[in-house]
């Protein structure tokens, strides 16, 4: 039966080559075969339960093959995918559950304790716990499931996955991908980073995010390639498996690559298997840029969302250097405006709001027909919520996000451009910059600043290291020292937390 799913991507590469290694996870391995084996076995679990099209069915664990087997099953019988966030409280999962109302959770055993303290009426009435032992309530399922394909067909623009957003400016939302949005953003990752079929991928992000699962996860097995899951991030245990398994490809975040440059290991390792590093989320450093480049080593950058399952740009490793602080060009399957309010196309070096439109683009929020009205256009342009400026080669330098624009007497602040200044004072290691009620000027900039261990500084010395560094209207108004900067569970800065806690004085 013509499938076009996911789910059918399993079968298609057992059919290829059964005995390849699809997964390595600790001491464990799953070859193609098994991994098509297992998820079909479970599809027939899920099938028992009642789950057919359209049905959601829920994920929480960390990084481990079931996660993978769960999206397969559930590709393969139209179902859909709802993988959580591991780092959420309580009421942030009732939240979640309560919205895209899944008919199962499967679950690590670990989160049994959340998991009793989350409200059982937004509870699934099947809970199937992956364990340690065989003898799990999974293995055990699993084991006695019948091994014979279920015959749905799935086609690119059914619902494959509901991801949720990281919640950094409000309630996460329940991102709708469809099988072609997550099929096409693997087929622009491969046309930029050059995955091959014996690709050696190490995944050391979340899987639960959109970049572990989409980009590296199921970009590698498109390919046929191995997939190293890390359970967590551990610096010198990646160090260990890049050498023991020759690694060829590794995605992480900015903090990822600097705990490596940084680690003892780091001028001993052997990294002479690495051909790619991908890397999203926030810009790279020039130093560290620098600092790969000498061991021969290139990023390639990227800028990206849930909603756009996620890439939008990259930036190639040859144009890392010369286009530092750039995410890019658009994706080859992707088309990228930056527009004004009144959506009309700003000239080359002027500010705007990034639209992208593409296969790769969701098809909506879950449940929520406004904000899809007012994120969607009719044809199809998604608005961002990121401000960005494109230079004359038509190169992407993400600014900051709308909602945390600051609009002072007229003037726009870029948040995030005085954050940089403020984080190359020496005393400064961390910094987060608000928008606060300003009688005069509607709005001015209140900074919260991460003292070093030992360090002290006064607002007035800060003040005039700003006023130093900085067009006057830019400097913040007033400064608050804070122990940590409260972030999600992404690591993302929560700034409508801290517009509760800003402290502005009298003045
Ligand atoms: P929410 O939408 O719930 O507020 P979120 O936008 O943080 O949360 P994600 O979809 O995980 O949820 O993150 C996408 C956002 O991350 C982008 O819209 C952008 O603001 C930011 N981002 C991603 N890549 C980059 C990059 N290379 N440079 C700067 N910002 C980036
Ligand atoms: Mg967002």
């Amino acid at each position: 039966m013509l499938d076009e799913g996911i789910g059918s991507w399993t079968d298609r590469r057992a059919r290829v080559d059964p005995q390849k290694i699809a997964i390595r996870f600790g001491e464990e391995t799953y070859t193609y075969g098994q991994l098509h084996d297992r998820s079909i076995r479970l599809a027939n679990v899920l099938k028992s339960l009642g789950i057919g099209r359209g049905d959601r069915v829920a994920y929480l664990g960390k990084n481990h093959p079931s996660l993978a087997e769960a999206l397969f099953a559930c590709g393969k019988l139209g179902a859909v995918f709802l993988p959580l966030n591991t780092r959420l409280a309580a009421p942030e999962y009732e939240y979640i559950l309560n919205d895209a109302e899944p008919s199962v959770l499967i679950h690590e055993s670990d989160f049994e304790e959340i998991l009793r303290e989350v409200a059982s009426s937004v509870l699934p009435s099947t809970l199937i716990s992956i364990g340690e032992s065989e003898h799990s309530d999974y293995e055990t399922r699993l084991k006695v499931a019948s091994n014979d394909a279920p015959q749905v067909r799935v086609r690119l623009d059914d619902l494959c996955m509901i991801q949720y957003t990281s919640g950094t400016t409000g309630h996460p939302k329940g991102v709708m991908l469809t099988h072609g949005n997550i099929t096409w953003n693997s087929i622009n990752m491969m046309i930029d980073v050059d995955f091959s079929n014996d690709e050696v991928s190490l995944l050391p992000v979340p899987m639960f995010h959109t970049a572990g699962i989409n980009n590296l996860f199921l970009t590698t097995i498109l390919k046929g390639g191995t997939v190293v899951i890390m359970r967590s991030w551990n610096t010198e245990h990646a160090i260990d498996l890049i050498e023991k398994h020759r690694v060829t490809l590794l995605l992480g975040v900015p903090t990822i690559f600097q705990a490596l440059a940084e680690s003892a290991r780091w001028t001993t390792a052997d990294f002479s298997s690495l051909r790619s590093l991908p890397c999203g989320a926030a810009p790279l450093p020039l130093p560290l840029i620098e600092r790969y480049a000498e061991r021969g080593l290139k990023f390639l950058q990227g800028y990206g969302m849930t909603e756009s399952s996620p890439n939008a740009t990259f930036l190639r490793e040859d144009k890392s250097v010369e286009k530092i602080g750039s995410a890019g060009t658009p994706c080859f399957f992707s088309d990228l405006r930056i527009v004004d309010t009144s959506g009309t196309d700003v000239a080359v070096g002027e500010r705007g709001e990034i639209l992208l439109q593409g296969p790769n683009v969701m098809s909506g929020y879950w449940r929520q027909a406004e904000s899809t009205r007012n994120t969607l256009s009719d044809d199809g342009w998604l608005r961002t919520g990121d401000i960005a400026e494109q230079d004359e080669h038509g190169f992407v330098f993400i600014v900051d996000r709308i909602k945390d624009l600051i609009i002072s007497g007229g003037e726009n602040i870029y948040p995030a451009e005085i954050e940089g200044v403020l984080l190359r004072h020496p005393a400064i290691a961390d910094s987060a910059v608000v928008g606060v009620f300003d009688a005069r000027w509607g709005e001015a900039g209140h900074a919260f600043v991460v003292l070093h261990p030992g360090a002290t500084v006064t607002s007035v010395e800060l003040h005039e290291y700003a006023r130093s560094n900085l067009a006057g209207y830019k400097v913040p108004r007033s400064f608050q020292t804070i122990g940590t900067l409260p972030r999600n569970a992404t690591g993302k800065i929560m700034k409508v937390i801290l517009r509760g806690l800003a402290d502005v004085g009298d003045d």
